[in-house]
C-alpha cells in the first residue's frame, strides 16, 4: 500500500486559495483509489511569514520538506516584502529549497487542452510539448554571488557542469521515451535549446547533450538557438516534443509556453531530483487576485497530478499512477465542458467552484 507524507506550503497571495482547492481534490482522489494513503502537513513559509518573523523558510520547515515523500508548494513572494538590499525574499526561499532538495530538473508541460483557446492561429495541429529546465545551475548558479564594481559594472556568471547537464538531459530523454512524440507526426524527439553559436558554455551544454543522446538512439534529436526557439514555439509548436535547456532559458521559455496554451493558470511544474520532488505551479502569488477567490487553481491541481505520477514511478506504485491519471482526466473534462471556466480563461467560476467541478468529474 502506498502511504505518503506530503508537506504543503500554501505561501503568499493566491497561494493559500489554490492550495486549499488542490488539497480538496487530492483528498477526494485518495479516498477513491484503493491502496493509496496520504498524510498532509501544512507549514507557514514565504514573504508574509518573513514580514512577521524575519525568516522566509525556517530550518524546521526545511527539515520537514527534506524528510517528506514530496512537497507541494503553491506560490511565494509579495512585491512589497523586501530584504534590506532591495530584492524580494522569494528567490532566497525558492533557491534555498531547490538547492537543499537537489531538484535539478524542472519539468514543465505545455499542453493545449480541448476547450481552451490558444492565442495562436497555428494551434489546430495541437500543442503538447514539455520544457525540461535545468534547475540548479546556469545563470542561477550566481544567485547570492555576482559582483558589482563601483557604480559602473555588474556581473553574474553562468556555470554549466558536465554532471549537471548530463543529469537533466538524461531526464529529458527518459521522459521522451514515455511520451507519444510531437503532435505533428508522433516522432519522439528531444530538442537541445541553447546559444551554442555565441557562448562556449552553451556549446559545452550541446556537446554533453550529444553524448547523452548517443545512449538513446531510438529518440530523434534536434537543436535550436534560444532566440529562434522563441519564434518556433509561436509559429510551429506542434513540431516539438521535449525541449531541454539551461536554467534561465527555461525560466523564460516556460512563461512563453504557458502563454500559448491559455496562460499561467494552466501551467504546472514538477521539480525533481534523485531523492526529492517539489511540485508547484509555474505562476507566482498574483497579489492582484489574492483573497478574491478568483484565481485559477488548475495549474496547482495539475502539479499535484504530477506529484502522484512521480511517486508512482519512484515507488512502482500503480495506485499513485491511477490518482495522477484521474486528476488529469477530471481537469481535462472540466476544461472541455467549458461550464466552469475561471476568469483567466474567460469565465466566471470562482477558485472553489473550479475545484468543486474537478471533484464532481472525479466522482463520475
Ligand atoms: P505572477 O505569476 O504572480 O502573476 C503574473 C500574471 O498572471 C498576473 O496578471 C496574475 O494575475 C496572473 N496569474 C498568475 N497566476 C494566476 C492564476 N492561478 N490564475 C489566474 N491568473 C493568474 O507573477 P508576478 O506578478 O511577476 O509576481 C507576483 C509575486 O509572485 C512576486 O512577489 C514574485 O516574486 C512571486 N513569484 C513567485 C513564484 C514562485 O513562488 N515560484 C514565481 C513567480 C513569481
Amino acid at each position: 500500500m502506498g502511504s505518503y507524507r506530503i508537506v504543503a506550503l500554501p505561501g503568499d497571495g493566491i497561494g493559500p486559495e489554490v492550495m486549499a482547492a488542490t488539497v480538496r481534490v487530492v483528498e477526494k482522489v485518495t479516498d477513491g483509489v484503493t491502496g493509496l494513503d496520504l498524510q498532509i502537513t501544512e507549514h507557514e513559509a514565504g514573504a508574509a511569514f518573513y514580514r512577521k518573523t524575519g525568516t522566509a523558510l525556517p530550518d524546521d520547515v526545511l527539515d520537514d520538506c527534506l524528510s517528506a515523500d514530496a512537497v507541494l508548494l503553491s506560490a511565494i513572494g509579495l512585491p512589497d516584502v523586501r530584504k534590506p538590499d532591495g530584492t524580494e525574499v522569494q528567490p532566497d526561499m525558492m533557491m534555498g529549497l531547490r538547492r537543499a532538495m537537489d531538484v535539478y530538473a524542472a519539468i514543465r508541460p505545455v499542453k493545449l487542452y480541448p476547450g481552451v483557446k490558444s492565442p495562436l492561429n497555428t494551434a489546430d495541429a495541437g500543442i503538447d510539448l514539455v520544457i525540461v529546465r535545468e534547475n540548479l545551475e546556469g545563470l542561477f548558479s550566481s544567485f547570492g554571488g555576482g559582483c558589482i564594481v563601483g557604480n559602473d559594472v555588474a556581473t553574474d556568471t553562468i556555470v554549466i557542469t558536465r554532471e549537471g547537464t548530463r543529469k537533466v538531459v538524461d531526464v529529458a530523454f527518459k521522459l521522451a521515451a514515455k511520451r507519444s512524440g510531437r503532435p505533428l507526426d508522433g516522432q519522439q524527439t528531444v530538442t537541445c535549446v541553447d546559444k551554442a553559436n555565441v557562448f562556449r558554455s552553451y556549446a559545452f551544454f550541446r556537446r554533453v547533450f550529444s553524448d547523452v543522446a548517443a545512449q538513446h538512439p531510438d529518440i530523434a534529436i534536434d537543436t535550436a538557438y534560444v532566440d529562434a526557439m522563441s519564434l518556433y514555439m509561436v509559429q510551429s509548436p506542434s513540431a516539438y516534443d521535449v525541449l531541454v535547456m539551461e536554467n534561465q532559458f527555461g525560466d523564460i521559455l516556460s512563461d512563453l509556453g504557458a502563454a500559448i496554451v491559455g496562460g499561467l493558470g494552466l501551467a504546472p511544474s514538477a521539480e525533481i531530483g534523485d531523492e526529492h520532488g517539489l511540485f508547484q505551479p509555474s505562476h507566482g502569488s498574483a497579489p492582484d487576485l489574492a483573497g478574491k477567490n478568483v484565481a485559477n487553481p488548475i495549474a496547482m491541481i495539475l502539479s499535484a497530478a504530477m506529484m502522484f505520477d512521480w511517486l508512482a514511478e519512484r515507488h512502482s506504485d500503480e495506485a499513485a499512477g491511477e490518482a495522477a491519471r484521474r486528476i488529469e482526466q477530471a481537469a481535462e473534462q472540466v476544461l472541455a465542458s467549458g461550464r466552469y471556466m475561471p476568469a483567466d480563461l474567460g469565465g466566471t467560476a470562482s477558485t472553489s467552484e473550479v475545484a468543486a467541478a474537478v471533484i464532481a468529474a472525479l466522482m463520475k
